[in-house]
């Protein structure tokens, strides 16, 4: 039977939409199904400059230039304490070390012309890359839910409902961009829970917050900033949305959250007050959402491609958000998946073979992302201290502007991993205290 469309994509965030501008700008047919109606709230507001390049290449960068989101420049991390550092030979390392920051513009980036991201209001955000993918000549369907695909036939089978009225949408091939809902994979059973990661968020947006309260150089309120708490494994987001409103997160382990048997507010609360300074520059704030949560949202797929379909974004791949890296994975991941699609259409064949290409560099990237995140976690000292070290600098910056998939492993990141053992192993080493309680790389990931 003839298709429908060449492909069916399922979801219209950051990941689906993106694919969806790729594949109709090189000519083939794409029916985008969102659930939603947009514009609709999401988490990740904090851009890195990996986006840059793929806002440029589908197009869609003047609608973003024009929506006037902040500018982010760089990033800081704050901390309730000061460390001991003066222990492993770290160059420079004389200076505070409560705190570090870095600036986009301290490293070129390929096919980056700006020395900035943006902080986006991702129902905004999100709204103008389905709008730029449907002037592309993509066919979206808001408010329409993907219930399942049936592969027993020659071509793939969307099961929707068009008006209320039951429809299949037959397509060649099938993408799954429905992000932490993970349509396809939970279908497949292919979806493996996180054996490190069980992260808990609660975030909302407050105004009129004084984002200099906490800022270590109150030029810089621009950037994102990582407030760690004196709790184990436990940080703040701080990212601005506009002049005045602030988008502020805890993030913790969920364990810790379900110990403390307290309702979201209390919760946030609680831990904000560890930070006194930040506390009170919040509570002079005002909150503009009720709290929301975000749980259970590390997990690996055992598999991302497969004969006519594919799972990009966050539907293949979900870690820690500590690096705002997911919008820039879910577009990067549609920009890769997107070449091998379309070549795949050319041949005609739609098996998985075919995304061979796809698979290896988004394991490639997401395994360092995974393995930088992780050290992190474990030892976040050792994170401050190679990003004020110049020997590492530019290497930890390259990870941190989400440059991940080509190559094999950055430096720092073998680097940090020796210290890591090193430090795990002697209880009398000076940072052997500041281990965090996720024990992360020496546990590989599936993905
Ligand atoms: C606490 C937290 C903080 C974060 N902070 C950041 C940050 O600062 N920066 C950053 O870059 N990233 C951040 N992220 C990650 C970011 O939110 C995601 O990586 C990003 O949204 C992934 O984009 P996506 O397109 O893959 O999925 P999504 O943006 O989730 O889009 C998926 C879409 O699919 C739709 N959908 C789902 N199921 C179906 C279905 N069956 N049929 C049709 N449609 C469907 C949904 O309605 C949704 O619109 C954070 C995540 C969390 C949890």
């Amino acid at each position: 039977m003839e298709a429908d469309f060449d492909i069916g994509v399922i979801g219209g965030g950051p990941a689906g939409s993106t694919m969806a501008s790729y594949l109709a700008r090189a000519g083939l047919s794409v029916a985008l199904f969102e659930s939603e109606n947009f514009p609709r709230e999401h988490v990740g507001e904090s851009l890195v400059t990996a986006t840059t390049p793929v806002l440029l290449e589908i197009g869609a960068m003047p609608a973003i230039e024009a929506a006037d989101f902040p500018k982010k420049y760089g990033a800081a991390w704050t901390s309730a304490e000061t460390r001991p550092i003066d222990h492993l030979g770290f160059a420079n390392l004389t200076h505070d070390f409560r705190a570090a920051e870095i600036m986009f513009k301290e490293r070129d980036q390929p096919g980056v012309d700006r020395d900035f991201t943006y902080h986006v209001d991702r129902g905004k955000f999100d709204l103008i890359l389905l709008k730029h993918a449907e002037s592309l000549g993509a066919k979206v369907f808001q408010g329409v839910r993907v219930n399942r695909v049936d592969f027993s036939e020659d071509l793939p089978v969307m099961k929707v409902r068009l008006g209320g009225t039951p429809a299949d949408v037959r397509v060649r091939m099938v993408v799954d961009a429905s992000g932490r809902r993970t349509m396809l994979g939970s279908q497949l059973r292919v979806k493996v829970p996180d054996p490190v990661f069980n992260q808990y968020a609660i975030h909302t947006w407050f105004d009129d917050f004084d984002r200099a309260s906490v800022a270590t150089d109150p030029s810089k309120t621009d950037y994102i900033f990582i407030h760690f708490l004196p709790l184990v494994d436990t940080w703040v987001w701080q990212i601005p949305i506009t002049d005045t409103i602030t988008s502020v997160g805890v993030v913790t382990q969920k364990k810790r959250f379900a110990a403390a048997k307290d309702d979201l507010e209390t919760f946030f609360w609680d831990s904000v007050a560890s930070r006194p300074e930040l506390f009170q520059a919040l509570k002079r704030s005002k909150q503009l959402r009720p709290f929301k949560s975000e749980g259970d949202y590390s997990y690996a797929m055992r598999q991302i491609c497969g004969d006519r379909f594919l799972l990009i974004g966050d539907a293949a791949r979900f870690v820690d958000p500590i690096f705002s890296s997911g919008v820039s994975v879910a577009m990067n991941s549609a920009r890769i998946a997107s070449a091998d699609i379309i070549a795949a259409a050319a041949a005609g064949d739609f098996s998985k073979e075919r995304f061979a290409s796809y698979e290896s560099t988004l394991r490639r990237g997401v395994r360092n992302w995974y393995e930088f995140i992780s050290i992190y976690y474990r030892l976040n000292i050792l994170f401050t201290a190679f990003v004020q070290d110049p020997r590492y600098r530019l290497d930890v910056l390259k990870m941190l502007q989400g440059d991940v998939y080509t190559d094999a492993e950055p430096k720092a990141l073998s680097e940090m991993r020796e210290i890591v053992r090193a430090v795990e192993q002697d209880p009398e080493h000076l940072w052997h205290p500041y281990l965090g309680e996720l024990s992360a790389p020496s546990a590989a990931p599936i993905f």
